[in-house]
């Protein structure tokens, strides 16, 4: 029998709204100041994760909570585990808020609230889409599990948890993204470089402060120059300012000078979409007369990082033809004379090269100045086959539920839960006509959306788990 899942689904909305607000009104922050041994993410996200839970016995599911950390909602038995991974914690609220963030409003058909979006909604639309199949009657083959994880927005704690006390699910998708579908995830790997404290004598650097973390690109930098040539270096820097993207000022007092610019915040994923304060600000301080360390720690910016999101200069520029270039965001540079300079890049690499290759062109780069660089994290590239039946299924149910016929499988810089799996993608629920809140105030999802999405969720799972 075929199902007509959008129809289905608007049969549902009444039900999955009132499930929803009572999940926005959870505060699901991580917060650690209050864990304790049962509760070791505080109490919000466990909260949410039994109100979850509950609506799975309610329904008549079977359902496990995993120390608090990690759950899941379970239909039907197989050899093989289907998993759609999705997560209850939400990021703080912020501010700027019209609305009270903890409790759903709906306005112009819109619902608005921390976690509509991501991903309370999506998620409860993707196990109404479970619950309206086991409702229609039809078995699967295959044991579906909804895994909830309760720390998505900072370590993934939960998540993890449930691969090392779990047997791998080995195919499925995460419910944590947008639509229409991603199936490749870039390589992410960071490297700190330092440089020493030593500093000229007529001209000191005596700071140097840029960016916060290093997926973002930085929209602010500063530096204070003791030096007795203000005014002069007041009026060359303004030049500079003239001529290049970005804006700041210059403050003399009597010690010397302190440069403020303003370049433009993005996402680290892709730097291009944002200008870097702190490369600027080096590039025109490397053009001064620094000394010791301090001109190696600028020159090191200007000459191999500034204005170079695919790291040409530093000799490792790469472009996979499936997965795209590697990126480059210098998202943390930093001076002090206790501690000399700092410098954290983060790179998003496509298959075919790796953090060897990375480190090699650093390397090169800081052995011809006197500073030293070192590897802090990787991440490996992640990568479904467009024909695997994952994402043939899922492109097909997409295409179906919206006409979208142009619509193809993506490939992003960033990380999600799909990659926790060998054949694991991102599946919605964000479409791509609608305003990304995401993490911002005023948080919403278009209740259309969820319902549309709660229908592709319906057929999607029929279609994977019967075939
Ligand atoms: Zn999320």
């Amino acid at each position: 029998m075929t199902q007509n899942w959008q129809k289905l689904a608007e049969d549902y909305k009444e039900d999955y709204l009132a499930d929803l607000k009572e999940l926005i009104a959870v505060e699901s922050v991580r917060d650690d100041e209050h864990a304790t041994t049962e509760f070791p993410l505080g109490k919000g996200p466990a909260a949410a994760l039994d109100k979850f839970l509950s609506f799975g016995e309610r329904d008549g599911f079977t359902t496990k909570n995993i120390d608090n950390l990690v759950g899941y909602i379970e239909y039907g038995d197989g050899e093989e585990t289907m998993a759609i991974l999705s997560h209850v914690d939400v990021m703080p609220a912020g501010a700027g808020w019209d609305t009270n963030p903890f409790e759903m409003t709906i306005k112009d058909g819109k619902a608005y609230g921390r976690g509509t979006s991501d991903d309370k909604g999506p998620g409860l639309a993707a196990y109404y889409g479970l619950k309206m199949f086991k409702d229609a009657g039809i078995k699967p083959n295959v044991k579906i599990r909804l895994i909830l994880g309760t720390d998505e927005e900072s370590n993934w704690t939960g998540m993890k948890h449930y691969f090392e006390v779990e047997p791998a699910p080995t195919f499925g998708f995460s419910p944590d993204a947008e639509f229409p579908l991603i199936n490749g995830e870039k390589g992410n790997a960071s490297f700190v470089s330092e440089f020493g404290v030593k500093n000229g004598s007529e001209l000191i650097l005596k700071e140097f402060d840029s960016g916060l973390r290093e997926n973002m690109v930085p929209r602010d930098a500063e530096a204070v120059i003791e030096t007795t040539h203000a005014e002069e270096i007041g009026e060359k820097f303004n030049q500079f300012l003239d001529d290049q993207p970005v804006a700041g000022d210059a403050e003399i007092n009597s010690e010397g000078i302190t440069l403020h610019v303003v370049g433009k915040a993005a996402h680290g994923m892709e730097p291009k979409n944002g200008v870097n304060a702190g490369t600027y600000l080096a590039t025109f301080l490397n053009t001064l007369q620094f000394d010791g360390d301090v001109k190696d720690f600028l020159s090191f910016i200007a000459n191999y990082l500034h204005d170079d999101s695919r790291a040409h200069k530093l000799g490792i520029n790469f472009t996979d033809e499936i997965m795209g270039d590697l990126t480059m965001n210098v998202g943390i540079m930093k001076f002090d004379q206790q501690n000399g300079g700092f410098v954290n890049t983060n790179f998003r690499y496509p298959k075919g090269m790796g953090p060897n290759d990375i480190m090699k062109g650093l390397k090169d780069a800081v052995d011809s100045l006197s500073g030293s660089v070192q590897q802090i994290s990787n991440m490996e590239p992640h990568y479904v086959d467009p024909n695997d039946p994952i994402v043939k299924t899922l492109m097909q149910v997409y295409i179906e539920q919206t006409g979208e016929t142009d619509a193809k499988p993506e490939v992003v810089g960033g990380g999600t839960y799909g990659r926790m799996m060998e054949r694991g993608v991102a599946f919605g629920a964000l479409f791509p006509w609608t305003e990304d809140t995401m993490h911002q105030a005023n948080e919403f999802q278009p209740v259309a959306d969820l319902i549309k999405a709660m229908a592709i969720y319906g057929q999607s799972i029929k279609e994977l788990a019967t075939k």
